[in-house]
Parts: structure tokens; C-alpha cells; sequence
């Protein structure tokens, strides 16, 4: 049996490792755009020059041999032929599968600002090339404009101010992470922000890029009408699959390539996982579907059961956050608990004894009990009795009558 991989990413490469150790005699080939392997979430340190690309790796450097699988890197996918069950190679090589896995991540998307399209020294953060390139283009003592504030645009911000780079970050919601954070915590970090030299401006959009009649950047108009000066953009306003390849019928694409819950597409023996699904945007998620499809894959019948794709932890300027579910609640008909001390702040979101959302900042011990009880989900109902910031597993046990816990 032959299993193809397309994606040396988070969800390929715990797919592939996955298969073999489901499968120890099956042929696994994993096909990768590029050369190396590396966490997209480290760019920013590449970025600072504080991690080489080595450094960044999040498998073993032996990994492809001590897994006995083939590894065809810096071979972007043309093109895929379902009827064939093969997929063809930019050189025009093709390689044939059994089953096949589609975790070719995404892409960044460039909104219509006028001038941002022809602009010269506009970059995006996705990709080592991206940040090659960025680092590059960005020296000590220029000024950069980085459009977004969520965690791309934030990364990029950070990496850059290490190197010397005078930063502004534009966010259109009132705050900096709106899709991690409440206004206050993110405030912790605007404030850190300011003084790491990091201008933040939020509530406003990019309206209009200032060129020179070269297009080279002279700065930004904000859409109150502040003028922002830089040489250099940074593009960080959402991403989109990177599925534009394929275009075999026999897979349905929408938001991205359509999956049910064993991550299987609509085509046979095609699978696909991570970024490309646009289901997710967070890697601990795409590992998650690389394992679902891995074991489908191996003819386990596995269902991605766990949804649960807001789930991140920050750690800048040395202030650690946990952030699970919603940052803010979505109506008045959630309750709120807070824990807030100069250093510590923690918050809840609850109602009719399920958790939505909870932010830990400054103190992210116990977080992971959490991260179970949002996700499974469990009720904090029977806990009226208890501070809810001080609990731990053993108040979820509970015994079945064959004398086992469970929770
Ligand atoms: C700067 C940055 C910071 C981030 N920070 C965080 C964070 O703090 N926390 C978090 O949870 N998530 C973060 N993310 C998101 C996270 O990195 C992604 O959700 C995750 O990497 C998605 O995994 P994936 O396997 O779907 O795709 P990727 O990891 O993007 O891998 C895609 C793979 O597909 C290959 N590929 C693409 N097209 C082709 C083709 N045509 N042919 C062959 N190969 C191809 C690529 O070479 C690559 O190997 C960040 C992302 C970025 C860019």
C-alpha cells in the first residue's frame, strides 16, 4: 500500500508519522514545496536572527530516515488526477497512491488598498521565503507598517522591532489579537508594545498606500486620515487554503477542500487535513486532522471529534497567555468571572454551566485543565461551592459502577 502526502507540515508530517506507526511495511512519500522543514509559528525569531532555520525544525533532524519515508522536497504539486489516482509534479514527474493526503496549508490573502497591489517593498509572513525575504528587505533604523494585529501581523511586528525596525501595527478591531484576546488583555501587550518602540493603532484601517512615482512606499493613510511614514509594508490580513492547484472534479471545494468528520474529501481514498481545509488556522488543529486522516487513511474508522480550533498560547515580551474559545462573550446571556491581580489576569465565560471561552494571562498554570473541560465539554455547574480559578481534575471524577473513573 502506498500513501502519498502532499505538505510537510504541521498536519503532514503527523500524518506521515502516524502511518508508519500504524502501518510499519506501507510506502509513505511526503511531496513538499520547499526544501525544509520548519515551524511557520518560530518565523518571528528567524526573522530577529535569533533561530537559524535548523532551529526552527519541529521534527528530528533524522526524521524522514528513522521513519523510512521518502521525502520529494522542493517539488511543488501541479496537478492531481483523481480518475488516475496520481499526482503530477511541476518537473512532470507523477507519483501514483493508494491513499492520499492533501496539507498544503495557505496562502496569505493581499485586501484591495489602493497602491497596495503595485507597491514595492510590500511582504507577506507565511512562508522561510517570506521571512528570507522580509528580513531582507526590512534593515535597523527603516520603518515598517505591518496591516493587521492579529497573531501574523503581531509575530512580524515583534521580529522586526528585535532587529531595530520602527514598527506601527494597524488593526481595524479595538485591539491588538481580537481573535485571542479581550481589550484587557491585550492592553498588557500594547502597553509592552510601547516600550519595545512598537506604535500601535487600533480601530483604524489602511485606507490608501502613499507611493512615489516609482512605487516605491512612502507610508500609509489611515482611515481617519493619520498619515503613517514607511519604506516598508507588512501584509498580515488573513490567509486563504492554498488550493488553487487543483482543480481535479471529483473534489468540492468551498471555504477550502470540503471534508466530513474522518477529514476523507469527496473523492475516493483522498483525504485532507490542516490549513487547506480552511477549517482551521491554528496548528494544533491541523495536527489534529493530520492524525483523524492518518488513521482513516490505515482504515481506522477515527472521527475528529474535537472542534475546538480557538486554542492558543503567546508568549512575548515574557508575558505567557493562554487563550481557549471566545475572548469576549457573545451576548449578554454569558457570565464572566474574573481573577485579576497586577501581574495575573484570568477570565471565564460561562453559561448554563458550560465554558466558552477563558483568557489566562501572567499565570498560565492549570490552564490545560481547561482546555478539557472546554473541550470536551464538561459542566462546572456542581462547582457553585468552589473558587473556580483554584480547581484541578479530581473535582471532575466520577466513578462508573465497575469501580473506574472517569470524568
Ligand atoms: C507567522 C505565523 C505565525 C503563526 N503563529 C501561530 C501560533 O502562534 N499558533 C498557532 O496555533 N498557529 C500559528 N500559525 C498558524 C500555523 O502555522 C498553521 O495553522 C499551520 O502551520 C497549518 O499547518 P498545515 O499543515 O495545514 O500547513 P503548513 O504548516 O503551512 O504546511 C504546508 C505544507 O504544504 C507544502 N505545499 C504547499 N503547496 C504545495 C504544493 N503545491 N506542492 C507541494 N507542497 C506544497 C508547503 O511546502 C508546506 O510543507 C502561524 C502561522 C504563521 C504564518
Amino acid at each position: 500500500m502506498k500513501h502519498v502526502i502532499i505538505g510537510a507540515g504541521a498536519a503532514g508530517l503527523n500524518a506521515a508519522r502516524k502511518i508508519r506507526s500504524l502501518r510499519p511495511a506501507d510506502e509513505i512519500s511526503v511531496i513538499s514545496a520547499e526544501d525544509s522543514i520548519y515551524s511557520r509559528c518560530l518565523l518571528h525569531h528567524f526573522i530577529s536572527g535569533e533561530r537559524t532555520v535548523e532551529a526552527m525544525n519541529f521534527v528530528a533532524p533524522d526524521f524522514f530516515s528513522q521513519q523510512r519515508i521518502q521525502w520529494l522536497k522542493d517539488a511543488p504539486v501541479q496537478s492531481l488526477d483523481t480518475a488516475r489516482k496520481q499526482v503530477r509534479l511541476q518537473t512532470g514527474d507523477t507519483v501514483n497512491y493508494d491513499t492520499l493526503l492533501i496539507a498544503t496549508g495557505s496562502l496569505a490573502t493581499i485586501p484591495p488598498i489602493p497602491n497596495l497591489r503595485t507597491a514595492n517593498q510590500v511582504f507577506v509572513l507565511r512562508s522561510l521565503a517570506d521571512a528570507k525575504a522580509l528580513a531582507h528587505g526590512a534593515r535597523a533604523g527603516m520603518a515598517a507598517v505591518v496591516i493587521g494585529g492579529g497573531l501574523v501581523g503581531f509575530d512580524a511586528a515583534v521580529g522586526l522591532a528585535a532587529k531595530g525596525v520602527r514598527v506601527s501595527v494597524v488593526e481595524m478591531a479595538d485591539r491588538i489579537l481580537p481573535l485571542q484576546l479581550d481589550k484587557k488583555s491585550a492592553a498588557k501587550y500594547e502597553a509592552l508594545c510601547g516600550e519595545q518602540g512598537i506604535d500601535i493603532y487600533t480601530g483604524q484601517s489602511v485606507r490608501e498606500v502613499l507611493l512615489n512615482q516609482t512605487n516605491d512606499v512612502l507610508g500609509v493613510k489611515l482611515s481617519g486620515n493619520r498619515i503613517i511614514e514607511a519604506s516598508v509594508l507588512v501584509v498580515a490580513a488573513g490567509v486563504r487554503p492554498h488550493i488553487e492547484w487543483l482543480k481535479d472534479p471529483a473534489i468540492k471545494l468551498g471555504k477550502g477542500i470540503i471534508i466530513d468528520e474522518h477529514c476523507r474529501t469527496t473523492a475516493d481514498s483522498v483525504f485532507a487535513a490542516g490549513d487547506a481545509t480552511g477549517k482551521t488556522g491554528i496548528w494544533p488543529q491541523a495536527v489534529k486532522q493530520g492524525l483523524t486522516a492518518a488513521a482513516n487513511m490505515c482504515g481506522q474508522e477515527k472521527t475528529l471529534t474535537d472542534n475546538f480550533s480557538l486554542k492558543n498560547s503567546l508568549n512575548f515580551f515574557g508575558l505567557k497567555t493562554v487563550s481557549l474559545g471566545v475572548p469576549e462573550t457573545p451576548d449578554d446571556t454569558y457570565d464572566v468571572e474574573i481573577y485579576e491581580t497586577p501581574a495575573v489576569y484570568k477570565k471565564l465565560i460561562h453559561k448554563g454551566g458550560i465554558v466558552y471561552g477563558a483568557i489566562f494571562q501572567g499565570d498560565i498554570d492549570y490552564s490545560g485543565i481547561w482546555t478539557g473541560i472546554i473541550g470536551h465539554p464538561l459542566s462546572i455547574s456542581a462547582l457553585n461551592a468552589k473558587d473556580i480559578f483554584d480547581i484541578d481534575y479530581s473535582d471532575f471524577y466520577k466513578m462508573t459502577p465497575d469501580g473506574q473513573y472517569c470524568y
